[in-house]
């Protein structure tokens, strides 16, 4: 054998090396690390270094209240705020992230919240609702009574809403985005909220967690369904959870 073949064989080998290498990875990256991990040390079971090398792809984050103003909602929102003297924040704050994951909305936009009163929520609820992301509300009936409640604009522009219609509380305050993201906390959709109370919002993709919450949001949609027979039973329901 000369150098010539030595020189192919070499070349050829190192292809396939590589081809077999990306193709491995792409299909199972966890197992490669921990192969490679194996190679160079004895802690090929330490769990902690296999994830550094291959992240988990779910998010976990957690937002705090109250935050000092509302953000201007041109600069948070709209593309930018072209007004020369303007009296809101041009500042990240929680609620500008609230409202981020909330208009990042394309597929569905699920809220289950006891009362909305914070006129710039409802407005981001109608600029989804219009931009054709079909989007559901459930609320506690007893929030149509108050004062500025903003239930109206809701049914005034069609976006499909349901009440308990009960003297309970329909008292969640989660929302679910595209089926694969979950805001939920101790956040009333208030101004208060926003801008006074200590509130907290965890927020989340791990499907462990939004699915449930996916399978509450579609229970409570059937029992609160108007002339439904679940609906008509509801103090059956109340029973139920005591
Ligand atoms: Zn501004």
């Amino acid at each position: 054998m000369n150098s010539w073949h030595i020189l192919t064989a070499s070349v050829t080998i190192g292809l396939i090396s590589e081809v077999v290498y990306y193709s491995y990875k792409k299909k199972y990256p966890q197992r490669l690390s921990s192969f490679i991990l194996s190679l160079f040390t004895s802690e090929a079971s330490d769990q902690r270094l296999i994830s550094k090398l291959s992240p988990p792809k779910y998010f976990y984050k957690v937002l705090f209240f109250p935050d000092e103003d509302y953000p201007c909602k041109f600069y948070a929102w709209k593309g930018g705020c072209k007004l020369p003297i303007c009296n809101f924040p041009h500042v990240e704050t929680s609620f500008k992230l609230f409202g981020d994951y909330l208009y990042s909305a394309r597929s569905s936009l699920d809220v289950c919240v006891y009362t909305i009163t914070s006129l710039v929520l409802c407005e981001i609820i109608l600029d989804v609702h219009k931009s054709g992301t079909p989007v559901r509300v459930i609320i506690d009936d007893e929030s149509d009574n108050f004062e500025g409640s903003l239930l109206k604009k809701f049914r005034e522009n069609g976006v499909k809403l349901r009440t308990d219609k009960s003297s309970f509380l329909m008292h969640h305050k989660f929302v679910i985005i595209d089926k694969e993201t979950v805001m939920n906390g101790s956040f009333n959709w208030t101004r208060n909220a926003i801008t006074a109370n200590n509130e907290n919002v965890f927020i989340t993709n791990n499907p462990e967690v939004v699915k449930p919450y996916m399978e509450e949001f579609e229970k409570l949609w059937r029992y609160f369904e108007p002339n439904s027979r679940l609906y008509m039973k509801r103090c059956g329901y109340h029973s139920d959870r005591q």
